[in-house]
């Protein structure tokens, strides 16, 4: 059985405040927690990832960035790459994020590069996909979405370096979620596709996150689903409560 992956990802948005207040506070009620049937990962911006991996360090709590770059060093003002991620004691990186592909234009290709780049680094990467509006209305969802992962899927990839986050544009930020029979439909295509590129037991074995809008009130629903090994969480992952909550709806 596929363990959840209850992950946060905190987008632009915490200070040297949420390390205690959001980390710290997460990691002791996973210390407090004799039961506990997910796995929990917060990403927070890069600045903090070094003191919430200094604050969650001995909890079960994992750290991931939010983006690496696709070399191993170099020329790359700004940029940051998977080995300097890991140094400072993260675990995974998102790659590919739909706000990540839009503000700065990252393709499938380079997608999958920087998803390479981190497994290359020992980080495990989330690689993200998902369909606008546009594309759902198009009818184009199932196809875009294959496209996308057959062009963003790092050489290499296993269920223990690689997890697949599912995340249609329209549902991130707009408190518009995704039906589970919407999200469910995607999901199976995602474990089909994954398949036939690395075999039916490291398909069955990979965990697919649902990204948008889930909350308490709706994590229970997505997550029962078939395919649905957990969520890929932005605004619900800044409030303890709201987080916390949504894990237990595992
Ligand atoms: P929201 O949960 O705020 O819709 O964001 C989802 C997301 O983009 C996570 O990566």
């Amino acid at each position: 059985a596929r363990r959840p992956l209850i992950a946060g990802n905190w987008k632009m948005n915490g200070g040297l405040a949420q390390v205690d207040g959001l980390a710290g506070a997460l990691a002791r009620r996973l210390a407090d927690t004799a039961e506990r049937p997910f796995d929990m990962l917060v990403c927070p911006p890069a600045t903090l990832v070094a003191a919430v991996a200094g604050e969650v360090l001995g909890s079960p709590l994992m750290v991931g960035g939010q983006d690496c770059h696709t070399a191993e060093s170099g020329a790359h003002t700004g940029d940051i790459a998977a080995a300097m991620l890991r140094e400072l004691g993260a675990s995974h990186v998102i790659v590919g994020h739909s706000e990540r592909r839009a503000d700065h234009g990252e393709d499938d290709a380079t997608v999958k590069a920087k998803a390479e780049a981190a497994l290359a680094a020992g980080l495990v990467a989330i690689v993200c996909i998902g369909e606008t509006l546009a594309q759902r209305d198009a009818g184009e969802t199932l196809a875009v979405n294959r496209r996308q992962l057959v062009g963003s899927l790092p050489a290499g990839a296993t269920p223990a370096n690689t997890v697949i986050a599912y995340e249609p544009v329209w549902a991130i930020g707009t408190g518009r979620t995704a039906s589970p029979e919407q999200a469910q439909e995607v999901h199976a295509m995602i474990r089909q596709v994954l398949g036939e590129s690395l075999g039916a037991e490291a398909a069955g074995a990979m965990r697919l996150l649902y990204g948008g809008s889930m909350k308490p009130g709706n994590a229970a629903e997505l997550m029962a689903q078939p395919d649905i090994d957990g969520g890929l969480i932005g605004g619900a992952s800044l409030k303890v409560d709201d987080f916390w909550a949504i894990a237990q709806a595992v």
